[in-house]
C-alpha cells in the first residue's frame, strides 16, 4: 500500500510544503467524498491497521524516540506512548458500534407526533499537530478518535523528534494509503502552513503560546480546533496526607520523562509545618526511584540544549532572587542533557520559575497555612491542565474538587486520570479547549447531526394561517404551559 501511496503522491522534495499539504489535503477530501460515512467494518479495519502498524514498528519507533531525546528508556516509551495508544485502539474498537448508533431524543410540541435522532457523522479530514514529549501517543491517540469517527487524517509531528517523524512517516506509508492517513514533516514553518490549511477539524497538542497562533490560523478557515495545551499544574498535600504514601507518587509523576510531561505536577503546596518532612520524603523517594543518575537509562535526558539551558536558567534566576535549591539527587551532566532533580523553596512570585510552565525536573515547594489560602493561590492563576490532591479528609477533598477548576484531577496519585479511556481528557482556559480520549474523542471528531422526521400529521399545521378558533385556543394553552 505504501509504494502505491508514494507513486500517487507528489515528489515531496520538489515542491513547497504548502503545495504538499494542499495536494494531500485535496486528495483526502476527494476520497472522503467517495465514502462520506464509512461503515463499522471499515472503521474497525482502519483501527486494526493502526494496531498492526504499532506492533510492527514499536521497536523502531521507540529507538527513534530514544535517539531524539539522547536517552529515553524503552520502558518509558512503552508505558507512556505505546501501551496507552494500543489501549485507546482496543477501547474504541470495543465501543465503536455503540458510539456510532444514532441517539433518539424527545420532542417539543412543535415536533409532535414526529421522531428525532442525532446522527454522528464523520467531519472529513482532520489535521493533528503533536509535540515532542510523548510523540507517539500524542500523535496516534487523536488519530484513534479520528479513524473511529470515520475521518481521514494528516499528521504533523514535532521538528524536535526528527528520527521519530521519519520512522512514523515510513510506518504510515506501509499501512495506509496517502488519502487515508498521511504524515507531513518539517519545521515550525511547515507546522504554521499546516495549521493554516482548511481542515475540517484541527487537533493541536503543544504549548499555550503556539496554541494561540494555531487557533488564529484555523479561525481564518473557520476550522474548529481542539487545543490540548499546558501550564502549571498544582499538587496540594493536605494536612491529612500520609507523606510516606503521597510523596513517592508525586515524585514519580514529576520525574517521569524528567518532568517533560504535560500533566506533570508543576509545583506543590505543602502545609507550612510539614515542609521539612516533605523535603526529607522527596529525597528518599527520588533516591529510591533513581538510585544514581550516572549512566541511569531510566532517567530521561532533556530534549534539547535550548530546553536544558532554559531549565538551568529557571534555577539560576530563582536562586539569585533568594530561593533555596535543594538537590534531590546529584548527577547533572550537561553533555548528556541530564538535569538532576531539585526542589526549590522560597522562590519569588515574579520569577520565571513561578510564572512559566516548568516542563522539567524542578519542583517549587510553596508552604500554606490554610486550605482557603492554597485554593486562592491556585485560583489566582491560569486554569491548570491537571490538579492533584493528596489526603484522607473527605471534607477537604470536596472543598478542593468544588472550589477549583482544572482540565482533570487525580486524587492521591498523579498523571493516571490521563490513562483512562473512560474519562474525557482536555484542558480549560489557558490549558486548552475541547477534549478527547474514548467517546469524547469520537464525539469531538464527529458532527452530531440532529434530524427531525415529521409524519403525515403535524401539530404545527394547526397553526397555519388563516388564524382562527383553533389557533387562539392553542395560543391560550401555550401561554399557560409554554
Ligand atoms: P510547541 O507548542 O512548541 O510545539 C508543538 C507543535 O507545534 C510542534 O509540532 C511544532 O512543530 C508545532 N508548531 C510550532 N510552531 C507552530 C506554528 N506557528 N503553528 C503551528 N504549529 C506550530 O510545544 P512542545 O514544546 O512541542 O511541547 C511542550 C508543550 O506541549 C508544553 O506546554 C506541554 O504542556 C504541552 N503539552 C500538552 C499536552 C496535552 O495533552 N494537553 C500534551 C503534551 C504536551
Amino acid at each position: 500500500m505504501g509504494g502505491q501511496a508514494k507513486a500517487e503522491g507528489l515528489d515531496r522534495q520538489a515542491v513547497s510544503p504548502e503545495a504538499v499539504i494542499a495536494s494531500v489535503l485535496s486528495r483526502q477530501k476527494a476520497a472522503y467524498l467517495t465514502d462520506i460515512n464509512p461503515d463499522l467494518a471499515l472503521r474497525r479495519d482502519r483501527l486494526d491497521l493502526l494496531e498492526r502498524l504499532i506492533l510492527a514498528w514499536q521497536e523502531r519507533l521507540a529507538a527513534a524516540i530514544s535517539e531524539d531525546f539522547g536517552n529515553r528508556s524503552a520502558v518509558v516509551t512503552t508505558l507512556a506512548d505505546i501501551v496507552p495508544t494500543r489501549a485507546a485502539i482496543r477501547h474504541a474498537r470495543r465501543h465503536l458500534k455503540g458510539w456510532m448508533r444514532p441517539r433518539r431524543v424527545g420532542l417539543a410540541w412543535t415536533g409532535q407526533p414526529g421522531s428525532a435522532l442525532i446522527l454522528r457523522q464523520p467531519l472529513g479530514v482532520v489535521g493533528i499537530i503533536a509535540p515532542w514529549n510523548y510523540p507517539l501517543n500524542l500523535m496516534l491517540s487523536p488519530l484513534v478518535g479520528a479513524l473511529a469517527a470515520g475521518n481521514r487524517a494528516m499528521l504533523k509531528p514535532s521538528e524536535l523528534t526528527p528520527a521519530f517523524s521519519e520512522a512514523l512517516d515510513a510506518a504510515v506509508r506501509e499501512f495506509f494509503t496517502e488519502d487515508e492517513v498521511a504524515v507531513v514533516t518539517g519545521g515550525p514553518d511547515v507546522a504554521a502552513a499546516f495549521s493554516a490549511a482548511p481542515f475540517d477539524h484541527l487537533v493541536f497538542t503543544g504549548s499555550t503560546a503556539v496554541g494561540r497562533r494555531v487557533a488564529a490560523a484555523a479561525a481564518q478557515n473557520l476550522t474548529p480546533v481542539t487545543l490540548e495545551l499546558g501550564g502549571k499544574s498544582p499538587a496540594i498535600i493536605d494536612a491529612s496526607a500520609d507523606l510516606n504514601r503521597a510523596v513517592p507518587r508525586l515524585i514519580w509523576g514529576k520525574l517521569l520523562n524528567s518532568g517533560q510531561t504535560c500533566v506533570a505536577p508543576d509545583y506543590v503546596l505543602v502545609p507550612r509545618d510539614r515542609v521539612e518532612a516533605f523535603v526529607a520524603a522527596a529525597k528518599a523517594a527520588a533516591q529510591q526511584q533513581y538510585p544514581s543518575l550516572a549512566g541511569n537509562g531510566d532517567y530521561t535526558s532533556i530534549i534539547s540544549s535550548r530546553h536544558f539551558e532554559r531549565l538551568r536558567g529557571l534555577i539560576d534566576e530563582a536562586r539569585a532572587e533568594g530561593a533555596a535549591v535543594i538537590e534531590l539527587l546529584p548527577g547533572t551532566d550537561a553533555g548528556r542533557r541530564i538535569l538532576a532533580p531539585v526542589l526549590v523553596t522560597g522562590a519569588k512570585e515574579g520569577t520565571a520559575l513561578m510564572r512559566e510552565e516548568i516542563f522539567g525536573p524542578i519542583l517549587p515547594v510553596i508552604p500554606y497555612d490554610t486550605l482557603d489560602e492554597a485554593l486562592a493561590y491556585v485560583n489566582s492563576r491560569d486554569r491548570p491542565l491537571a490538579l492533584y490532591w493528596f489526603g484522607t479528609d473527605k471534607a477537604a477533598e470536596r472543598r478542593v474538587l468544588n472550589g477549583t477548576i482544572s482540565g482533570g484531577v487525580t486524587i492521591n496519585d498523579t498523571i493516571l486520570h490521563l490513562a483512562q479511556d473512560s474519562l474525557p481528557f482536555g484542558g480549560v482556559g489557558a490549558s486548552g479547549s475541547g477534549q478527547y480520549h474514548g467517546e469524547a474523542g469520537f464525539v469531538a471528531l464527529s458532527k452530531e447531526k440532529p434530524v427531525l422526521r415529521q409524519p403525515r400529521l403535524s401539530a404545527v399545521a394547526l397553526l397555519y394561517p388563516p388564524y382562527g378558533r383553533v389557533a387562539s385556543m392553542l395560543l391560550k394553552v401555550l401561554a399557560r404551559f409554554g
